[in-house]
């Protein structure tokens, strides 16, 4: 049994399009999760979720659709997709919007007002498709997964995913977008929180993570919950992770910028002789866990 990922957007904060962003695309954040059970998983619901729509529609060729879309958090940049995403205006599909405890009710409220008259035409009644809110547990079970949940470091605060086959366990996919690991103030994280990370993300087959800073960068940045490159990598050499897979990539950053980032991080690894394979997210790839 096995896991599958697709990008259908690998952009953080805004939507990024154009020819020098071509190759690992413009669009915010949205992962579709296949389990062993072709059960779907959705993962943000940033503009990448538009064309995953469109692609859910074609391949379900008529039947419903039934997915849970997982929001990290209700910043613009994961949820700005939803009016756009056409499977929820059919009647016959149900979606299912999870999201932390102390993150749902923003996020409803978020959802909702992103489809209010002053900055959009069509309200969310408009929807045609069942649509639920329910709560993510730190620990759940669903159709031939396992999950678990980590708070992240990150303005308002943000959700990190562990899922595993359901049966086996292992693999593993962690997915932690919006998370900041240098040291900044205003979290409310305990002092041993980067050990929790750690175990958290152990031995994970696939850790996407956000990547949005170069080291100069992020000190121009620092306490907006996003991370180094470097700082990255060490997490995931410190966690034994198989493949690391950078993410929430940052708007002005090139292509040609974005693999020299993925060049140096690929350095780092082999400098400090650790086994890590490390990739860069890009939109329209497919990986198996
Ligand atoms: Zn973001
Ligand atoms: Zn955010």
């Amino acid at each position: 049994m096995t896991l599958t990922v697709t990008f259908w957007g690998t952009r953080g904060s805004v939507p990024a399009p154009g020819a020098s962003t071509a190759y690992f695309g413009g669009n915010t954040p949205c992962v579709e999760l296949r389990t062993g059970t072709n059960a779907l998983l959705i993962l943000d619901a940033g503009t990448g979720i538009r064309h995953l729509g469109y692609s859910l529609l074609e391949r379900a060729g008529g039947k419903p659709i039934v997915a849970d879309i997982l929001l990290s958090h209700a910043h613009w940049d994961h949820i700005q997709g939803i009016p756009y995403f056409t499977p929820l205006f059919g009647a016959g599909h149900e979606f299912t919007f999870r999201g932390a405890p102390a993150l749902l009710g923003g996020i409803e409220y978020a959802l909702r007002a992103q489809m209010t008259a002053a900055v959009f035409p069509v309200t969310f009644d408009a929807f045609r498709a069942q649509v639920h809110f329910r709560a993510l547990n730190e620990v759940e079970r669903g159709d031939g997964y396992a999950l678990k949940t980590t708070p992240l470091r990150h303005p308002g605060g943000a959700t990190g995913y562990r899922i595993t086959d359901g049966n086996s366990g292992a693999p593993a996919l962690v997915y932690i977008s919006d998370n900041e690991l240098g040291n900044a103030e205003g979290y409310s994280s305990a002092p041993g929180w980067r050990d929790e990370l750690v175990q958290f993300v152990r031995g994970a087959s696939l850790l996407v993570h956000d990547a949005q800073y170069t080291a100069d960068e992020y000190e121009r940045h620092r306490g907006w919950g996003h991370s180094r490159y470097e700082d990255v990598v060490d997490l995931a050499i410190d966690a034994g992770v198989q493949r690391l897979v950078l993410f929430h990539h940052h708007p002005e950053r090139s292509d040609i910028a974005l693999s020299e980032q993925l060049a140096a991080c690929q350095k780092r690894v082999s400098e400090k002789g650790a086994r890590l394979e490390v990739l860069a997210a890009a939109e329209g790839t497919t990986l198996t866990v």
